[in-house]
């Protein structure tokens, strides 16, 4: 298995959600995108209760809005 193919599993894809009471399949929404980074939100993909959050430090989203494509 290479680096970049172990990259992808890093992210949350189960997170325990207090209203299942057991641990679910999240889905990331992207909430805010920010000069300096990106807000991210986790929901459970069973119920829709935010299960989390996330900030990365990654610009280039902001770009791409800047440059329109
Ligand atoms: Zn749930």
């Amino acid at each position: 298995m290479s680096e970049n193919q172990q990259y992808d599993s890093l992210e949350a894809s189960e997170l325990f959600c207090p209203r299942c009471k057991r641990s679910q399949a999240v889905r990331r929404h992207l909430l805010l995108v920010l000069p300096n980074g990106n807000r991210y939100e986790y929901r459970c993909t069973a119920c829709g209760t935010s299960v989390g959050g996330k900030k990365d430090n990654d610009p280039t989203e902001f770009q791409t809005i800047l440059r329109g494509t």
